[in-house]
């Protein structure tokens, strides 16, 4: 299945992955998921390990597409009322500002934006750029990614206090603290139900044009 996300151009490729997993779940841990994982991101295709994740892709797919949204049903895009973390590696930071930037309505139309530390300052300094004026800071900083923010933010997503999570995650380099990010994908994969995760760029800039595309004059 690995040797599939790899995109050769051949028939037969997958698109990407919808890989549910109950938390304790050790084989999340082995060589041939690991590298399903990366590949899909450095393939830039999406690896997803919740069940609101792939309701959300499937739903930004149909609509990019031209279908008519389906019905809003549950806690689906009440974004006033949710969370969102926004956590990006150094590499993939400048890519983390664009997104902003092109998506500056939706992702202030959340309640909440939650970062690690370097992503929140970066993108505070941006929000301030594009005539943010509230009291309050565009996001909420936690620790730095090494110095725990991840773990912090598992902490949030644990106790229910932030339901979409998009992390810019930079699969060519070792982290120190790649620890810390295996807890807080256990931490999301616990939370099927409710939170949304997307690891990769590719995928959360789909998802975000579908999005505006379906709350669309409620921005
Ligand atoms: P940072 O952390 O935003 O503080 O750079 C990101 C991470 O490494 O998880």
């Amino acid at each position: 299945m690995a040797t599939a996300i790899v995109d050769t151009g051949r028939s037969g490729v997958l698109d990407g992955v919808v890989h549910l997993a109950a938390p304790g779940d050790e084989s999340t841990l082995t060589p041939e998921v690991r590298a399903l994982r990366r590949l899909c991101l450095i393939h830039a295709k999406p690896y997803l390990i919740t069940a609101a994740s792939a309701v959300e892709w499937i739903e930004a797919e149909r609509i990019i597409c031209g279908l008519p949204p389906r019905p809003l049903t549950g806690s689906r895009h009440r974004f006033a009322h949710q969370a969102i973390a926004l956590i990006a590696h150094d590499a993939w930071k400048p890519c983390m500002v664009e997104f902003v930037v092109r998506h500056f309505a939706l992702l202030s139309s959340f309640s909440r934006r939650i970062c690690t530390g370097t992503t929140g300052c970066r993108l505070n300094d941006l929000a301030r750029q594009q005539g943010w004026s509230r009291d309050e800071a565009w996001a909420t900083c936690y620790e730095s990614g090494p110095m725990g923010g991840d773990v912090q933010i598992a902490d949030l997503v644990l106790s229910g206090q932030c339901q979409q999570v998009i992390f810019f995650h930079d699969v060519r380099v070792n982290h120190p603290h790649e620890a810390d990010m295996l807890l807080l994908e256990r931490a999301i994969a616990a939370s099927t139900a409710e939170v949304v995760y997307f690891s990769g760029a590719a995928v959360a800039y789909r998802w975000a044009e579908a999005a505006e595309r379906e709350v669309g004059d409620r921005l």
